[in-house]
């Protein structure tokens, strides 16, 4: 998520950053801090992708001397890419395809791989300065990549190219260039070029505020005895003594707010911790917010479009803001009979202790979720857990793409940044296809979620692909490192990333390599590989306890039962989520007030009532970064589970399909628009008809109650 929203700024030259990342992407929180896969924590994740932003702020640490290297590699790199910016705005033609056209690519090669590399050291680099200046680089790429956007002469020299006898690739190539010089207003006079640099200047500012004030914001509430803590675990108790007045401080901080909201059974301190946490960044971000939606408002008239939602959705499969509404409406009521039913076991089970209850309130979902979860799924996580310890979990995941695709993962030795972090090779018998590393376990300032970073774009002929994992699980610490389910299901996720942009690293085009399909494509491969991960077949092919014994049978069907508990409420809350990102930005500001609009869409999608007294929007750290496209993360699920029923009807571990997919999804890359990949894999265009099924209420139904 961190990368794609500088790939959002990198509007030209299409860098197709692979991100993705922790929270909202990955079905479970990626923290080791919040083992759980409450539907709604998804959300949380999401603005702790923020805060990690936020961790630019502070003093700037004395350079090391890898630092200084590491500043004088950017300058050289920064140099070159300037160097043959120039030229090609001075080049007098004739322009043709294997002249300016491929300088033009060796350029986004150079910002691709300059802009990656920062961004790599940013997050990763153990050595403090190293990361700090691994930030100051990618603003550099980044300036610079705002200033071609917008160069007349560039955008001159390219249009007047002849593609007409170039093959599909190299059209499709060139088209969505010119769009994208469009779309950042290259056309534009030069008083409207002046003004969109400087709203866009403004607005990288305003997100910084924004994640700042959700970051900073923590909040507390005081108990009075430990009492209180009645229902927590005894680490946290044990955590949490009373202070000198004899209170217990409880924060807003993940650490707290995630076990406090599961497991205390004080019904009104949880509702005083809830209302605290979703007040954070309030007031001091209302009229940031107003601001960013203002000038985005602005920007996107200054482009000649109505409002920001039918800007940034126009170059999505979506295509229209109008469908972007009409995908979040579908997709709410088709979750509607199921969040029926899982209120109504929700409530039941809430009676138990509170028997006056008619509905669930948003701070006792994550409680009684869990309550049914542990007492009616009979899901236990820490019996889980033996089965998957870090090593064995990685050689499995290993082992399952190597059988589907057919392909090795070897060592490879290179340099890393910190001795924990390993490196492979992926080849295709003799063919190397790319090579990665993985940095899986925590450390003191890096990357606290988890994504696929790349390194190096796939160049055919110039560059093979090369591409890092970053996580923070267990292991790596002289432990087993045993993980969640939900950890495991990250893994292969992100692992899901990683393969599709090496399998896609084999293109002439920059702007086609890697993840470089549209957006609100990006997550359906590894959102769809998740469905391994609820396979008996391969979760016992790793899935060992330290006597060398397989998962139980009994205990994957539990899984998988209490995997569908909860996704019927768990999609009205993404789509009321989603409706708030959408809504706030297509229309003109001056037309709505936050809080108000917030309500009804609430009224509308949510299967909770507002809690009085606060004001979700403004620790909402979506509303920058994805703005009014959070609807994607469930439209990539809709693709993901259709493309999977291929699977389900040839068989899982098919490596006739699998072989398809590669070929027809996951190589093509960004080279041709996703709904035409998708429709060569299934042989008939994408559609509802599995994401629906996978909502059905006949049959399975919602839970044990039922
Ligand atoms: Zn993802």
């Amino acid at each position: 998520m961190q990368s794609r929203k500088n790939y959002a700024a990198l509007a030209l030259l299409t860098l197709a950053f692979a991100a993705c990342s922790g929270g909202q992407d990955a079905n479970a929180p990626v923290s080791r801090d919040d083992a759980s896969n409450a539907a709604d924590e998804k959300i949380a994740d999401t603005t702790m992708v923020e805060t990690a932003v936020m961790e630019v702020e502070g003093e700037a640490p004395a350079a090391s001397a890898a630092a200084v290297a590491f500043a004088a590699e950017c300058d050289q790199r920064i140099d070159a890419a300037d160097e043959l910016f120039n030229a090609l705005e001075a080049s007098e033609g004739p322009h043709t395809v294997d002249t300016t056209l491929e300088s033009y690519n060796d350029l986004g090669i150079a910002l691709y791989n300059g802009y990656a590399k920062s961004s790599l050291y940013a997050n990763a680099h153990p050595d403090e300065s190293v990361r700090e200046a691994g930030r100051e680089c990618e603003q550099r790429f980044d300036e610079l990549n705002t200033r071609l956007s917008l160069s007349r002469p560039l955008f001159s020299a390219i249009s007047t190219i002849d593609v007409s006898a170039e093959d599909e690739a190299t059209r499709f190539f060139y088209e969505k260039q010119l769009r994208d010089f469009r779309r950042a207003g290259v056309d534009k006079d030069e008083e409207t070029r002046a003004r969109i640099s400087a709203i866009r200047e403004e607005l990288l500012v305003i997100g910084q505020q924004f994640s700042k004030n959700i970051a900073e914001d923590v909040r507390s509430i005081e108990l009075d005895s430990v009492d209180d803590l009645e229902g927590l675990p005894q680490d946290f108790i044990d955590a949490h003594p009373p202070n000198e007045e004899g209170k217990i401080v409880i924060t807003t901080n993940y650490p707290d707010y995630f076990p406090f909201s599961r497991y205390a059974k004080n019904d009104a301190a949880r509702k005083a911790l809830t209302t605290q946490y979703m007040s954070r960044g309030y007031p001091a971000n209302e009229p940031v917010l107003e601001q960013m939606i203002e000038k985005r408002h602005e920007l996107a008239n200054l482009l000649g479009y109505p409002n920001w939602a039918e800007y940034v959705t126009e170059d999505k499969m979506v295509a229209s803001a109008e469908n972007a509404a009409d995908f979040i409406e579908k997709v709410a009521d088709l979750a509607r009979p199921r969040a029926k039913l899982d209120e109504n076991v929700l409530v039941a089970r809430l009676r138990q202790d509170y028997p006056n209850v008619d509905s669930v309130g948003i701070w006792q979902r994550n409680f009684v979720d869990n309550l049914v979860r542990e007492e009616q799924f009979e899901v236990d996580s820490k019996l889980i857990r033996q089965y998957f310890a870090y090593d064995r979990v990685r050689d499995g995941i290993f082992e399952l793409i190597s059988d589907l695709f057919d392909v090795q993962i070897t060592p490879w030795q290179t340099e890393v940044w910190d001795d924990s972090v390993e490196s492979y090779e992926l080849k295709d018998g003799d063919r190397l296809i790319g090579r990665f590393y993985l940095d899986m376990h925590p450390r003191d300032g890096k990357f606290k979620h988890a994504a696929a970073f790349p390194i190096v774009a796939g160049i055919t002929g110039k560059q093979t692909p090369v591409a890092a994992l970053m996580c923070n699980f267990p292991g790596g610490d002289g432990t087993e490192g045993l993980m969640e389910h939900s950890q495991v299901n990250t893994f292969l996720h992100e692992f899901g990333h990683l393969i599709h942009f090496l399998f896609a690293g084999d293109h002439r085009w920059v702007g086609n390599s890697g993840i470089a399909a549209e957006w609100d494509f990006a997550e359906a491969p590894s959102q769809m590989l998740e469905e391994w991960i609820y396979d008996k077949q391969t979760l016992q092919s790793f899935g060992l306890n330290d006597k060398g014994e397989p998962i139980p049978d009994e205990l994957i069907d539990k899984m998988n039962a209490a995997r569908k508990f909860g996704l019927g409420m768990g999609n009205r809350q993404q789509m009321f989520y989603a409706a708030i990102s959408l809504n706030y930005y297509n229309r003109d500001p001056a037309s709505f007030e936050l809080l108000p609009l917030m309500k009804q869409l609430q009224a509308e999608y949510s299967p909770y009532d507002y809690l009085a007294d606060t004001h979700f929007y403004t620790s909402f750290g979506h509303l920058d970064g994805y703005s009014a496209i959070y609807y994607t993360y469930a439209w990539s699920k809709v693709i993901a589970l259709d493309m999977f029923s291929r699977f389900a009807e040839d068989g899982i571990r098919n490596t006739a399909t699998a072989r398809e997919y590669r070929d027809k999804v996951l190589a093509v890359g960004g080279a041709r628009p996703a709904a035409v990949s998708v429709k060569d894999f299934l042989g008939r265009p994408y559609n509802f008809e599995a994401f629906a099924e996978s909502l059905a209420v006949d049959g399975e139904g919602a839970g044990p109650l039922e």
